[in-house]
């Protein structure tokens, strides 16, 4: 089967990542599929568009670890986006065909534009308030106004907009909002042409190479779902061309951080693949626990402890109904299990770490340009089909 699937190079990559895309693109390519894999940079300037002075240090990162954790050029196509034009030509052929409303509709938009919403509300909201006390204010100040409305307009602006930073930043919280996810202060950012086509763009990378399977998680089943509209829009409008790609569901754990919260790296509560060994110790040994469980003669809940989600992946199985059974009797206090747990961790991480380092910058870039011109070749036959069948030179 043909796979297609990307990742937008954000950042480091760390065991959230691991556990929920690479270890599918591992077990997809041992399977023996026909799998092309590439780094989303494209993907990732439609939310930090502003940061792009990182994106070539992420992406470099994003492929040695691949090549790290075990992905190979000679089983899969690994390939960088940008670098294979075809997939943004197929994107605007695209865009022809695809109704705005389908777009609007995905509910990544639709969340966007809700939060917006909201808070454009609420700055009303506050403007309203804030603006009588301003006037209020300001003859106190004994300064000389040029032109007083305009000014009392400017402060309103400026005041209004520093609330809602502050909200975002976390200094302080409204009751009104606490349905905002604020650990996204990009929202205003974002409403892009870009992130509302963004879309299509997936769609396109998928089917530049006729892929068939896409492993995704359930969250992103509406996009393809979405893709698959457009492929058979396509089809009924020039004929048969795209196989309707399918979701290929995969298991992925939602890993929690040390913190508890989901693992992410804007919370910061992340282990990443190339952790240093201190940083390693420390963050376990912070790791929130059952929290009735507060001494080692205490029994605890290992389903509800975070550690013990850990040690179902990396602890081998018969430790881990030991641990298991030991918590529940209170046999066994947390450090105890935590040190276990840190153990777990650097059987797992150093072999990655070490084959990491191993894989030289300059190897990685070879290997990934090597591997776009692979996949222009087949990107570029699909190129030719589709300019042929809408009647293009
Ligand atoms: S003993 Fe281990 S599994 Fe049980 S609560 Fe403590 S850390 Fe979690």
């Amino acid at each position: 089967m043909r796979i297609v699937s990307g990742m937008r190079p954000t950042g480091r990559l760390h065991l959230g990542h691991y556990f929920g895309v690479l270890r599918n693109f591992l077990k997809l390519q041992e399977e023996g599929n026909r799998c092309f894999y590439f780094v989303a940079d494209w993907h990732a300037l439609t939310t930090s568009y502003k940061n792009s002075e990182e994106l070539k240090k992420n992406t470099e990162h994003m492929m040695r670890m691949w090549l790290g954790v075990g992905l190979s050029p000679k089983k899969s196509t690994l390939f960088i986006q940008s670098l294979v034009k075809e997939h943004s030509e197929l994107s605007l052929l695209l865009s022809m065909i695809t109704p705005k409303s389908w777009l609007e509709w995905n509910p990544t938009y639709k969340d966007l534009k809700y939060n917006l919403l909201r808070i454009s509300e609420l700055s009303k909201e506050l403007k309203e308030r804030v603006g009588e006390s301003l006037k209020n204010f300001l003859p106190s100040l004994n300064l000389k106004v040029h032109k007083p409305q305009k000014f009392q307009e400017f402060m309103l602006e400026k005041f209004t907009s520093s609330l809602i930073d502050a909200l975002f930043e976390g200094l302080i919280e409204g009751e009104t909002l606490r349905e905002l996810n604020t650990s996204k202060k990009q929202y205003y950012e974002i409403d892009t042409f870009g992130f509302l086509g963004y879309p299509v763009l997936q769609t396109a990378d998928i089917i530049v190479y006729k892929g068939e399977g896409v492993p995704v998680g359930e969250d992103q089943l509406p996009h393809i779902e979405l893709s698959r509209e457009i492929v058979r829009r396509f089809n009924r409008l020039y004929g048969k061309t795209f196989p309707e790609p399918r979701a290929i569901l995969t298991e992925s754990p939602k890993l929690l951080g040390f913190d508890g919260r989901k693992m992410s790296k804007s919370y910061k509560n992340a282990i990443y693949l190339d952790e240093e060994e201190e940083s390693l110790r420390k963050k376990v040994m912070a790791f929130f626990t059952d929290p009735q469980k507060l001494r080692r003669g205490d029994p605890g809940r290992p389903n509800l402890c975070p550690v013990f989600s850990y040690h179902r992946l990396l602890t081998p199985k018969e430790k881990t109904l030991q641990i298991e059974e030991d918590c529940k009797k209170g046999i066994l206090g947390c450090v105890d299990c935590k040190k276990i747990f840190l153990n777990s961790l650097k059987n797992f991480l150093e072999p990655i770490k070490e084959r990491y380092e191993r894989v030289s910058p300059s190897y990685a870039w070879e290997v990934f340009k090597e591997g776009s011109l692979k996949a222009r070749e087949v990107a570029g036959k699909t190129l030719e089909e589709v300019r042929e069948k809408m009647n293009l030179p």
